[in-house]
């Protein structure tokens, strides 16, 4: 596309939002006529307009992305995935663990006081 192609086919875009969005209440002078270029003194441009098409653009572009998650990212969440399933069953082991020690810190802590009472019985 040449320099004209590309600006004529913007200010058609801008026709058709500034007529289908805004039923031409917002003003969007044509920019690719050569011609009018002199009269610059009485371009009339709604900046509403604009930002409309950026707004489109940028939706485009979100979807665009969400569609096109790429493979590595695809492999990097299968990575993250399989180090939570392993921290989750090491997770899961401590809890053992932690329990099983506890158990023998009740059975030891039994075990002391009985042999304190032993010992107070033969102090006695
Ligand atoms: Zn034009």
């Amino acid at each position: 596309m040449n320099r004209q192609e590309v600006l004529s086919k913007l200010c058609e875009l801008c026709t058709t939002v500034s007529h289908n969005a805004f039923d031409y209440q917002h003003a969007s002078d044509c920019f690719c006529d050569p011609n009018r270029y002199d009269r610059k003194s009485s371009f009339q441009f709604d900046e509403t307009v604009l930002t409309f098409i950026q707004d489109a653009v940028h939706e485009k572009i979100k979807q665009h992305k969400r569609a096109t998650m790429n493979q590595t990212q695809t492999d990097a969440l299968a990575n993250m995935y399989e180090i939570m399933t392993g921290l989750k069953t090491q997770v899961h082991q401590m809890t053992m663990q932690t329990e099983a020690l506890q158990r023998n810190i009740s059975v030891f802590e039994r075990h002391m006081s009985h042999q304190k009472q032993n010992e107070t019985c033969k102090d006695s």
